[in-house]
């Protein structure tokens, strides 16, 4: 009986120990699209519209509608200035991103490479997603950073969290964002993400990449709870069990 006891408590012991080695799911909702990460091949979107010919994912409808009504309960003129795009629409915009540049005089590469930290390259944009919207002031519709400084704006980057939307590309970030800084662009990473992200005042790279510090962490502490339980183990039962018992 005592044991059967000595057993029990040692398997629970070592159960709990080894439980920080799970690996945590991946969350969909934060997906990353950037330079360096195409939209996921098997992306797909359920596109509702949200007025003047704007479509989003289903996905982040509500938190989208409940976020501008809220802006605009707030006194604010909210507009909706981009959304979802087809990779050609992307294609489109990029392009003639490129034009512009070589239209100063930068050579093909060089219009390219310029016109990438505007304009995202075919693949490689969160409007992809669906999950991506472009909200200006209705009183200046110009993407520049004079946005930041209009009222709506100012709401939006102090509350659009609380409808899990991030300002995707914040001042100061652009060096690992590769984006330069827009004061408009809002990404939905679902409610309780992006308290998380607005809290730690990191962007999504360096939040995913904390993560997956802290997994390995994790992972490895786990492991070494692993080991000490399985030596825990060994002493008890050496000391609980008969010699004749433990031989093989
Ligand atoms: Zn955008």
């Amino acid at each position: 009986m005592k044991k059967a006891l000595i057993f029990l408590m040692i398997t629970a012991l070592a159960a709990a120990m080894c439980l920080p080695a799970c690996a945590a799911e991946a969350d969909r909702t934060l997906t990353l699209v950037n330079p360096g990460n195409t939209v996921p091949a098997d992306w797909s979107v359920d596109l509702v519209g949200i007025g003047n010919g704007h479509k989003v994912d289903r996905a982040c409808y509500n938190d989208l509608m409940e976020m501008l009504a809220a802006c605009k309960a707030a006194g604010h003129t909210p507009a909706v200035k981009s959304s979802y795009r087809t990779q050609n629409a992307q294609k489109q915009l990029y392009e003639n991103k490129v034009r512009q540049w070589k239209g100063y005089g930068y050579s093909e590469e060089e219009a390219r490479k310029q016109a990438a930290t505007i304009v995202a390259i075919p693949g490689t944009s969160e409007h992809q997603l669906g999950w991506a919207v472009d909200i200006v002031d209705d009183r200046y519709h110009s993407l520049n950073e004079k946005q930041a400084t209009m009222p709506t704006q100012i709401w939006l980057m102090e509350h659009s969290w609380e409808y899990g939307f991030l300002l995707r590309y914040p001042v100061g970030k652009s060096e690992v964002t590769g984006i330069i800084y827009e004061p408009w662009h809002y990404r939905w990473v679902g409610r309780d993400n992006a308290r998380a992200i607005y809290e730690s005042g990191l962007c999504l790279e360096e939040y995913l990449e904390r993560q997956a510090v802290r997994e390995s962490v994790r992972g490895a502490i786990g492991e070494q709870y692993g080991a000490i339980a399985r030596q825990i183990c060994e002493i008890l039962v050496k000391k609980t069990l008969p010699a004749s018992v433990m031989k093989p």
